[in-house]
């Protein structure tokens, strides 16, 4: 369980019990960030700070390999 939040970049605004971790939607391939907790997503890591961006996806998110997570690499809090 080393890993297990390895890609978080924020603690939860919503719920304030998880952390936020860099997802990916499976269909579209597309990052997003969601509340290991309360399942709250985020668009970029820069909305992560505002309550009022949050939304939700029914979307399947998936863990994003190393080569995706690059790109919001410098937004990963590390342990
Ligand atoms: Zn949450």
């Amino acid at each position: 369980m080393n890993n297990y939040y390895k890609n978080k970049v924020k603690w939860c605004l919503i719920c304030a019990q998880g952390w936020v971790e860099i997802k990916k939607e499976a269909k579209s391939n597309k990052l997003i960030l969601c509340c290991s907790e309360c399942e709250s997503t985020w668009q970029h890591p820069d909305d992560v700070h505002y309550v009022e961006r949050a939304s939700s996806s029914d979307e399947l998110l998936v863990e994003p390999n190393d080569d995706e997570l690059e790109l919001w690499e410098k937004y990963i809090i590390e342990n």
